[in-house]
């Protein structure tokens, strides 16, 4: 049997569920990116019409892009990733308000947004990093208490790279704006997983990033609220309204805007079908493999994440096992500089040690099928239970805590 997506390439994975690091072009999206990598390949700020005919094919993108968001298409800039997206926000944001001193974020963002704060900080910003509990939910008594009046800015993810957990955007933007604060969201792992209506939720910057949804590497967008202050982080000609210099990524941008399209529709999908094989995989991996508990709220989380924990055992070795039989996930730790750093977010919930060490994370897509999910439940528990009998974690006492 062979569980492959007939849409796969043939060096493709057997089992790719690693959807939350980047996602597969749709076809659809390649299709109609590639002209404008053969033939239109001209410069839509160009004078003549062979380039300038090309702006209409920007701008649509543009209002595909908005009408994801069901915001105006003037309040999408096209940047290059998630992460110029979120620098651009936060960094755009302190420049343009330097009377303003103080940012608050938490502590289980993205690097994209971790790093920037921090460089920031070098610099002289006031950063209050606010905690989460045990189950990867703010606390926005917390937030509350951090605003002062030289805030400036509240940045706070959408939903959670690792766990999935979604933040209560409404909520932290009620008590941002009543203290006159600018909310900025990092939104890069919601997109095509909820759905996002810049009408009825006040945030004033919302990044994302064309890779995680089926559009290509190198292209993603700032979402700038109409009216918002902000200086371009890309500093350079008048593409995007003065915004963010740089010719134009076209080809992707195209892209991106057919992504978008894609994502509006497939959204009904993602919440049942999606959801319907993520929870398949989530209670079969808990009830085959004994010591494994989900990392993160089970309820508040995006529909095609799931981090199990798995007491025992080392991430990095489970996932060479795993590559070993054609499945793609992620761990919890990640191997830097020779040795193995447990992931911030999961040290901020107060997981255990052996527990972060030991946690995986899937993460889902519409290409997912129920055969792929079949396969790993059939193919896990036998490599968890040989790399078990190796575990250094398993000390007798590790062991006599959970009563064996
Ligand atoms: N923010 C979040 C939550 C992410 O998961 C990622 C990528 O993993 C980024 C930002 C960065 O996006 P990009 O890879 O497009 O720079």
């Amino acid at each position: 049997m062979s569980p492959v997506s007939g849409a796969r390439a043939v060096s493709a994975p057997r089992v790719y569920l690693d959807n939350n690091a980047t996602t597969q072009v749709a076809p659809e999206v390649l299709e109609e990116m590639l002209p404008f990598l053969k033939e239109k390949f001209g410069n839509p700020s160009s004078a003549y019409s062979f380039g300038g005919n090309l702006q209409k094919d920007l701008e649509r993108a543009r209002e595909r892009t908005a009408s994801l968001f069901n915001c105006h298409p003037t309040e999408i800039v096209f940047t290059s990733c998630g992460t110029e997206s979120d620098n651009f926000a936060i960094r755009g944001l302190v420049d343009a308000y330097p009377e303003k001193t103080h940012v608050i974020t938490t502590k289980v963002e993205h690097p994209a947004v971790k790093n920037q704060v921090s460089y920031l900080k070098k610099k002289g910003l006031r950063v209050t990093e606010i905690g989460v509990d045990r189950r990867g939910n703010l606390d926005l008594a917390e937030l509350k208490a951090a605003i002062d009046n030289e805030t400036l800015l509240v940045s706070c993810m959408m939903a959670n790279n690792e766990t999935g957990v979604i933040f209560p955007l409404r909520e932290i933007c009620g008590i941002a704006k009543e203290h006159g604060v600018f909310v900025h969201t990092d939104a890069v792992q919601a997109i095509g997983k909820l759905p996002l209506d810049m009408a009825e939720l006040p945030v004033d910057l919302l990044a994302f990033s064309g890779h995680k949804f089926h559009a290509p590497k190198g292209v993603g967008g700032l979402f700038v609220r109409r009216g918002l202050k902000i200086r371009p982080f890309l500093i350079g000609g008048h593409q995007e309204r003065s915004r963010r210099g740089g010719t134009e990524n076209l080809a992707s941008i195209v892209g991106m805007g057919k992504a978008a399209e894609l994502a509006l529709a497939r959204l009904p999908e993602e919440e049942s079908r999606v959801r319907a094989l993520r929870d398949k995989l989530e209670r079969g991996i808990l009830s085959g493999i004994a010591h494994s508990e989900v990392n993160g709220d089970p309820v508040r989380r995006v529909p095609n994440t799931t981090n199990i924990g798995i007491h025992f055992i080392e991430g990095e070795a489970l996932l060479l096992a795993l590559d070993k039989h054609g499945i793609c996930a992620s761990t919890g730790s990640a191997c830097a500089s020779g040795s193995l750093q447990p992931s911030h977010v999961l040290r901020a919930m107060g997981i255990p040690f052996t527990c972060i060490h030991g946690s995986l994370r899937f993460s889902l897509s519409t290409y997912t099928t129920d055969a792929e999910v079949d396969y790993v439940l059939e193919t896990l528990p036998g490599i968890v239970n040989r790399l078990r009998e190796l575990s250094p974690f398993r000390s007798l006492q590790e062991i006599e805590a959970f009563g064996e």
